[in-house]
């Protein structure tokens, strides 16, 4: 698909036309916590370099409470309503690649054997506009994980900084083509040169663990000594579940607004949690941090790959930077990748 090269200037008048047309936009906060809605188009952010946002954006598909359906009571007569549909047409400018690839990936599970059409609707209303990564730290590991700080994946269009205030900008997707086509003010110059990705490459957050040899370990090693280290130190607060692009657990519950009417919610839930298992008997098959922790890490680096075939992970280091003991899952997955070298050996 065709590249363009665009300027700052350019962004901002596209952002302006698109809320004077009544559109979403998202973009990462000033502080990086979190993707704020814009007002302004002066608040948007395409910055390569700056540090992922503390919470990913994975709540503009999956939001951390939705409600299912309404329901009332009237003597025997039970009458349910439809919630409205997530309608709104947005544009998520400058997300990471780390964050993009987390749609697809997430795609997989919410329409296994159920389509949810609430996430679709809002994979299909959204925009994603991504930039080239040029921020890297301790605790990313995108390269151990199949993806790259120019990952194209789960993006529309992708925005790679060329030099101050100017860009080229890459249609992705057939969606982003047919959105970008309707501004014809963002491609009148078309990038025809190529861009030299080997010469980036020394800048790569380094390979941490072989994601084969790890995923072979934990397929033949469910009990070892290791998750009772981890889970030793893990207070299972579901802090690394929240801030994750992939995660999704979730939980339903009905909520009584009086005494004959309510609604059906889905709120994110967490493996971490001890209740997330526990039976109506009061057994709990994962009845320590240790299981629970060992349960996070295989359902990324093993399960989710035998059943989708994708890693449930981007690399991403949200859950390390933000856990409160320090646990650190690429230091995990690296200590996993020795047992199997050993094991071989
Ligand atoms: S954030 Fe850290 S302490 Fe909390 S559940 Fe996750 S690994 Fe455990
Ligand atoms: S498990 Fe951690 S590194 Fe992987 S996607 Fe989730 S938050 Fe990012």
């Amino acid at each position: 698909m065709k590249s363009f090269i665009v300027t700052r200037s350019q962004i901002n008048s596209l952002a302006a036309e698109l809320l004077s047309k009544n559109w979403s936009i998202f973009t990462q906060s000033e502080d990086r916590k979190r993707f704020k809605q814009c007002e302004s188009e002066s608040e948007i952010s395409v910055d390569g370099n700056g540090k992922p946002s503390d919470v990913s954006f994975k709540e503009l598909f999956f939001p951390k409470s939705e409600t299912l359906f309404y329901f009332n009571r009237d003597n025997e007569e039970l009458t349910l309503l439809d919630p409205a549909e997530p309608g709104t047409k947005t544009v998520i400018f400058g997300a990471k690649p780390c964050d993009a690839a987390s749609v697809p990936v997430l795609s997989k599970v919410f329409n296994w054997d159920y389509n949810d059409e609430f996430f679709n609707k809002r994979v299909e209303n959204t925009i994603v506009i991504s930039i080239a990564c040029s921020y890297s730290d301790e605790s990313c590991f995108c390269t151990s994980v199949g993806l790259s700080p120019f990952s194209e994946i789960g993006s529309d269009l992708f925005l790679i900084p060329t030099e101050k205030d100017s860009f080229i900008l890459k249609i992705v997707s057939e969606k982003g083509e047919k959105f970008i086509n309707e501004f014809p003010f963002m491609i009148q110059k078309e990038f025809e040169g190529t861009f030299d990705l080997e010469n980036q490459k020394a800048s790569f957050p380094k390979e941490k663990f072989d994601f084969a040899s790890v995923k072979e370990w934990l397929g033949k090693n469910f009990k070892d000594e290791i998750w009772n280290e981890v889970g030793e130190l893990c207070l299972g607060c579901a802090q690394c579940a929240y801030v994750c692009p992939t995660c999704h657990c979730f939980d339903i519950v009905d909520e009584n607004c009086g005494v004959s009417c309510g609604r059906r919610v889905k709120n994110w839930d967490s493996c971490q949690f001890g209740l997330f298992t526990k039976h109506a008997s009061g057994h709990n098959p994962r009845e320590d941090q240790s299981r629970r922790y060992r349960q996070r890490v295989n359902h990324k680096f093993n399960y989710y790959k035998q059943r989708f075939d994708e890693i449930l992970c981007t690399g991403c280091g949200r859950c390390t930077r933000g856990c409160p003991v320090s646990i650190d899952i690429a230091q995990v997955l690296e200590k996993i990748q020795c047992k199997q070298s050993a094991a071989i050996v």
